[in-house]
Formats: structure tokens, sequence, C-alpha cells
């Protein structure tokens, strides 16, 4: 628990799925006492790439539980990254509801298409993969910085291992992570003089819905199970196990909270020691 978290205002994006990492870094947030701005798509139930959507009442089932249960002040927002008129709402609402935020997630991500080799990608998907992770987290800072106090604040961008490591036939997911760890870094140094930390996770396996389509989608491409693909996945890891998403949000608090008050421009894996680097 981080005491200095007490009462802040935090804004989470894609936030609005119960299985998900951002709910994961809301929850772990609203433990600390922070005052929490749930945003996610909020769309009508769906199946997205044979997993369920996070839904409007989800997000609003959250919003209520959150509250009741940690005692804190909490609202939703419908927020499409790749939209500005859904941003600039949330920054008005914010405006009237809270006045200012500290601790910005920029956690909203997605990847498009199936597999294939940069070659062959699907020119559609690709675009859409950048515009929801890389320039989503480009559009969302820009409105909220403004609104984060002379005091400073603190920016956690979801990043990925696999913005760091080559992987195959997920090149457009790939190449936005590693975009979203450079966007860090410069946010890093640009916002330095306004006293505002800008880092980034990089969660490796985490079971989610996302890691659960993949598996499926890996299992149906090499014709064997979803069993069998964790498996082999679990293989790669030295902790011999896919993570959690709450191992993702106890770092996110560390790095909203002034326990890391010397660290800005970092991208810190998540990751069982999948990479390792110097
Ligand atoms: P998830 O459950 O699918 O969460 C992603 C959330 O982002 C969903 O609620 C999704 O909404 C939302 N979203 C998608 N497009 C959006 C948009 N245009 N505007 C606003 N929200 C949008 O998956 P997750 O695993 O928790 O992923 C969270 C973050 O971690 C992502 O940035 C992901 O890339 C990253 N990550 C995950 C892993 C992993 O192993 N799980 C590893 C590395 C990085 P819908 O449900 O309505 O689509």
């Amino acid at each position: 628990m981080y005491a200095d978290l007490k009462g802040k205002v935090a804004l989470v994006t894609g936030a609005g799925k119960k299985t998900g990492i951002g709910y994961a870094i809301c929850e772990k947030l609203a433990q600390c006492g922070c005052h929490l701005l749930i945003a996610d798509l909020g769309l009508e139930p769906a199946v997205k790439n044979d997993i369920k959507t996070g839904t409007l009442d989800e997000m609003v089932q959250i919003k209520e539980d959150l509250a009741g249960q940690y005692n804190i002040q909490t609202l939703c927002a419908n927020l499409d990254v790749t939209d500005n008129h859904t941003i600039e709402a949330l920054a008005e609402t914010i405006k009237g509801e809270f006045g200012h935020v500290d601790i910005l997630c920029n956690n909203a991500g997605a990847t498009f298409g199936v597999p294939n080799g940069i070659h062959t990608y699907d020119e559609t998907a690709w675009l859409k993969t950048f515009d929801v992770n890389l320039h989503g987290v480009f559009r969302v800072s820009k409105a909220i910085v403004p609104l984060m106090p002379k005091t400073g604040g603190s920016i956690i961008n979801t990043a990925s291992r696999a913005g760091k490591v080559p992987g195959l036939f997920n090149g457009a997911y790939a190449v936005s992570k590693a975009g979203v760890i450079m966007m860090t870094k410069v946010m890093a140094k640009e916002l330095s003089g306004l006293k505002i930390k800008v880092n980034a996770v990089c969660p490796g396996q985490i079971m989610t819905d996302l890691e659960k389509w993949r598996f499926g989608l890996e299992a149906k491409f090499l014709n064997t199970t979803i069993e069998d693909q964790e498996e082999k996945m679990c293989a790669t890891i030295p902790m011999g196990r896919i993570g959690s998403p709450k191992e993702v949000a106890d770092l996110v608090a560390y790095l909203a909270s002034d326990q890391s008050s010397y660290i800005t421009g970092q991208a810190m894996n998540v990751c069982g020691g999948q990479l390792m680097e110097l």
C-alpha cells in the first residue's frame, strides 16, 4: 500500500472488463485510496476475436463495486482512444467532477487482423492497431497532461514485452508497443520540467481475454490445443507460469506512488523472467 496515493485522482483507460489488466490497476489504486475515472469503449454486449468485449453495464458495475468497497469516488466514461470527441468529452467530465488528474494509466490496447508476416499484413488491421495502441496514448496524454497539477503527476503506459523482442506474425502489435516505449521516453524528457514522471510497464504473458485469444489463435494455427500452447509458453518463462493482472497492477501502483520518485523514462518488465535485459 502507498499512503501518498490516498485521495489522488487516477484515470485508467481500457478498464471496463473485470478480467483485464485495466480493472486490476483500478482495484489496486482503489485499495490505495485513489479516486478513479474508469474509461473504456463500453460497448453493447458483443464478441470480438472470439472473446467477449467489455460492456457499459460491466463498467458501471465496476464503478459501483469499487466505490462501495473502498469508500472512494468513482466515475466511468465511454472512451474510444481513437476518437477525439470522446477524449474531449472525458476531459470536460474530469474538469467538472475532479478538476484535475494526478495519475494517468494509458492501458487500452488491442490487436487486429489475423497473424501474418509484415509483407502480407492486412493494411487496415495494421493501421487500426497503431491507432489504438500508439496514437491512442498520444491523444489521451495530450488531453490529460494539461489537467495535471503544478505539483506534478505520474503517467504509466501499458506497453508490452512484445515491444522489445521481435516475435513472429504479430508485427503491428509489436511495432506499435515499441512505439509506446519510445513515446514513454520522449514524454519523460519533455514532461520532467512539469514534474510528471512517465514510465511504461511491459507485461509478458498475463492471463486476460487478450492472452486467451492469442493462445486460441496459435493453437488453431499450429493444429494443437490451447492447453498445449500454454504449457509450451510456460516452458519459456523462468518462473514457469503465466502472470496475473494483479502482478502488473502492483508495479503500476509503485510507479504511480512517491516510492518511485527518482524513476522516469523506464520500461519495466513484468514477465516472470521471460525477458532479461542488461
Ligand atoms: P483486454 O482485457 O482485452 O483489455 C484491453 C481493454 O482495452 C479492453 O477493455 C478493450 O475494450 C479496451 N480497448 C480496446 N480498444 C479500445 C479503444 N479504441 N479505446 C478504448 N479502449 C479500448 O486485454 P489486457 O490483456 O488486459 O490488455 C491491457 C493492456 O495490456 C493492453 O494495452 C495490452 O496490449 C497490454 N498487454 C497485455 C498482455 C497480456 O499478456 N495480457 C501482455 C502485454 C501487454 P473491449 O473489451 O471493449 O475491446
